[in-house]
């Protein structure tokens, strides 16, 4: 007999990521920029998925938390390729809606010193809104609401998003936020957000840029004092600086042959949020993000070397 057709939300769904989906398409190596009207021969084009909620979502779920996925894509090839790519990792996909824009993508081009250059098309991302979120939150009923991207989606940075995070607070829902570094240097639209915040996950320019102050310790002291609960400060190869109630200090790296760094953060937030998703105190939580954003660099792609659970325990010893 055939099982009745699951409907209404799915019980397991524990984290819900809403926010940037992106395809990458990455030339290497391109040490100088083509000049026009010549083709010039590469070793390697190769798509990979990016894009802070995608990459979080996707480092959750091989840490072996059920995720589902808020966002939006085009009609269009990349669209299909990426929500396709979600679902084969085991993403909980109903919440990625179609748009009228074209999926957002980046053309990047890696230079053989690593640096690396950026084309990038907002897309389809920056169409998500309010109601997109709301509805996957009361469809999925998860434990906690994490918006990855936040500041290049015009549809729902400022007063929308603070209206759904505080929605979200009030059915109980955990909130947490990470933003991408805001090249328009509009960072105070995300003010109205931070009372509404149990956690944020910026790098320290992003958390210098929100706050306007230097240090790691005093942009995170000014993050609370704005209403967020708990701040996680990333430092790339320094590893994180971590503030709560009873928390406040720097949690080393974990060293590591760094490959590629794309995604790093991303998957530090999944990491934190695993642990706080467990109730863990936040040095332990951020000495597990530490541990799953340092294994994320040691391949090239944001979402290639992630470790399951077991590996990233293991790491973080
Ligand atoms: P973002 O990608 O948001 O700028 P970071 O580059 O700071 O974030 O990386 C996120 C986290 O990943 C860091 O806080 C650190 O824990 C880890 N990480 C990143 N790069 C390295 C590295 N080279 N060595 C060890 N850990 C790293």
């Amino acid at each position: 007999m055939t099982p009745p057709e699951q409907s209404g939300p799915d019980p397991r769904v524990e984290v819900l990521c809403a926010g940037i989906i992106v395809a990458d398409a990455i030339a290497s190596p391109v040490d100088r920029p083509p000049e026009p009207g010549v083709v010039n021969l590469v070793d390697s084009v190769q798509l990979a998925t990016g894009g802070c909620a995608l990459s979080t979502a996707t480092a959750l779920s091989r840490l072996g938390v059920r995720t589902a996925l808020c966002g939006r894509v085009g009609r269009d090839l990349l669209g299909r390729v990426l929500l396709d790519e979600a679902s084969a990792r085991g993403l909980d996909t109903e919440g990625v809606l179609f748009s009228a824009e074209l999926t957002s993508a980046s053309l990047v081009l890696d230079r053989s010193d690593g640096e690396r250059t950026f084309l990038h098309n907002p897309g389809a991302s920056g169409a998500l809104t309010r109601e997109d979120v709301e509805q996957s939150l009361a469809r999925a009923e998860p434990r906690w609401l994490h918006i990855g991207g936040a500041l290049v989606m015009p549809g729902l940075d400022g007063d929308p998003l603070a209206e759904a995070l505080s929605g979200a607070r009030e059915r109980g829902v955990i909130t947490s936020l990470d933003p991408v570094h805001d090249a328009t240097g509009r960072w105070d639209r995300l003010h109205a957000v931070l009372p509404s915040l149990d956690m944020i996950c910026p790098n320290l320019t992003e958390a210098r840029g929100i706050t306007g102050c230097e240090t790691a310790a005093d942009c995170a002291a000014w993050l609370r004092t704005r209403g967020v609960g708990k701040v996680a400060i990333k430092l790339g190869r320094d590893g994180a600086y971590a503030l709560d109630d009873v928390t406040a200090e720097h949690v080393p790296p974990f060293e590591v042959r760094a490959k590629d760094e794309t995604g790093a953060g991303d998957a530090f937030a999944a990491g934190l949020i695993y642990g706080l998703l467990r109730d863990w105190p936040l040095r332990r939580a951020v000495r597990l993000a530490n541990a799953v954003g340092a294994l994320s660099t040691t391949a090239v792609g944001a979402t290639t070397a992630l470790p399951d659970l077991d590996g990233a325990l293991e790491f973080a010893g």
